[in-house]
């Protein structure tokens, strides 16, 4: 008997006939003699709405007050489905986060997970109880109710897994694992049968919101290797585990695009110490997550800087950056949110030369511009003009041989 640990995103519950699908295959796995957890989100949709609402309510809603809303939509599914279950002749019982408990620090709305409370699940387990949790939430010590983040389901059945140590970690979507790019941009896209940590924690970090990336983190840590499938047939989907000698063998094993980033150059700065503190201290004292940074070389003694922030913190951040133009002796700032970042990922760079440059040609046959470029050991990332993400996209899967027809 195996300990399974099962999460159905918000495209497998999105309607009562879907939840009964996910009944149906929860059951069977019970049948096979295993025992069952499941961890499901928020009817496709939902979480969007609650948002929605809370921002039609006030500007800055408290963020206490937001958690407790935007939480709700996982509370009808682990019901819905329970029921369902039940109704199919089967012990289940639903929980919350704070019945489990599931508890959080107190970072509302990207709180993360402390610990996981084993004894009500392994009591159910024990009966035979199908136990039913809800995805995307937690509590913290005050007992105030928390959420982990856009896409946290999956981190909440990574969690729930290493502190069961369950056997099994499968997380159901919409398709069947991880391609080698969003297949709903490119249509030939290849699935992967196993991907390292670190490359799918570039790839969630770098756009691909198949998995959040605290899920992959957390996995990472605890060694959980996860098995992203789909909820709709019965292929073998993807493995995320630790990096084998195979992978290193790939040059590149997948492409992401990211819209959500916005660009803000500062211009004409004396070129002397502390002008960069003297623009990214305020940023991050307002918890603004600055990405790509880029200082050109000082010409005349002055000198340009350009960097980017999440599109939902651009007014916030232009806001902070005029503040301090006077201080720090600018000529002035812009911005332009018209624009994605495209990136390569493959741990195979390690070992591998000219996949940059090949990466740049590509881009350029095509007559895009490059505005910023960023690497790691593993990756390549580029910003250009938002309008030709997918064009990018399509070309690089290309030139690098990604296709499942290549
Ligand atoms: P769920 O509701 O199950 O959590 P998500 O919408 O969060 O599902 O994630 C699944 C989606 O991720 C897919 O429908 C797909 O469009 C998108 N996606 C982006 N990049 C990739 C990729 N490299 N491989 C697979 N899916 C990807
Ligand atoms: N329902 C939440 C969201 O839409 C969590 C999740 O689906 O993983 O972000
Ligand atoms: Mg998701």
């Amino acid at each position: 008997m195996a300990l399974v640990v099962q999460k159905y995103g918000g495209t497998s519950v999105g309607t009562i006939e879907k939840i009964r699908n996910v009944a149906r295959r929860v059951a069977r796995t019970y049948d096979e003699g295993n025992d069952v957890v499941v961890i499901v989100s928020a009817m496709s949709g939902e979480t969007n709405k609650l948002v929605a609402l809370a921002e039609e309510m006030c500007e800055f809603p408290s963020e206490r007050e937001y958690d407790v809303l935007v939480s709700t939509g996982e509370q009808v599914t682990i019901a819905l489905l329970s029921m369902c279950l039940q109704d199919m002749g089967y012990k289940a019982k639903s929980y919350l986060g704070h019945q489990i408990p599931i508890i959080t620090d107190s970072a509302s709305s990207r709180a993360r997970i402390l610990e996981i409370g084993e004894e009500n699940i392994r009591e159910d387990l024990k009966n035979g109880t199908i136990v039913v949790v809800a995805g995307f939430q937690g509590v913290d010590a005050q007992g105030n109710i928390t959420t982990l983040g856009r896409g946290g389901s999956d981190t909440s059945a990574v969690a729930v897994a290493a502190g069961l140590k369950a056997d099994v970690c499968e997380i159901y979507t919409d398709v069947d694992g991880i391609y080698t790019t969003d297949p709903r941009i490119v249509p030939n896209a290849s699935k992967l049968e196993k991907i390292s940590y670190e490359e799918m924690l570039e790839m969630a970090s770098l756009g691909a919101k198949v998995l959040q990336i605290r899920s992959v983190e957390f996995a990472d840590k605890y060694n959980v290797v996860i098995h992203v499938r789909s909820s709709f047939n019965d292929n073998p989907g993807t493995l995320v585990m630790k990096e084998d000698a195979d992978m290193e063998t790939v040059l590149v094993s997948g492409v992401t695009c990211n819209k959500d980033e916005a660009k803000i150059s500062v211009r004409g700065i004396p070129d002397k110490p502390g002008i960069a503190a003297g623009i990214f201290v305020p940023l991050s004292e307002a918890n603004i997550t600055v990405d790509m940074i880029i200082q050109n070389v000082s010409l005349d003694g002055f000198t340009d800087i350009t960097f980017t922030v999440p599109k939902g913190d651009l007014k916030k951040a232009m806001k902070i950056v005029e503040g301090v133009l006077e201080d720090i002796g600018a000529k002035g700032v812009e911005c332009d949110d018209k624009v994605a970042k495209i990136s390569i990922i493959g741990v195979g760079m390690r070992s591998h030369s000219g996949v940059a440059s090949k990466m740049f040609t590509t881009l350029s046959q095509e007559g895009i511009n490059i505005q910023m470029i960023s690497t790691s050991e593993i990756k390549v990332s580029c910003i250009i003009e938002d309008k030709y993400t997918e064009l990018a996209v399509r070309v690089l899967h290309d030139a690098f041989e990604l296709g499942s027809d290549d």
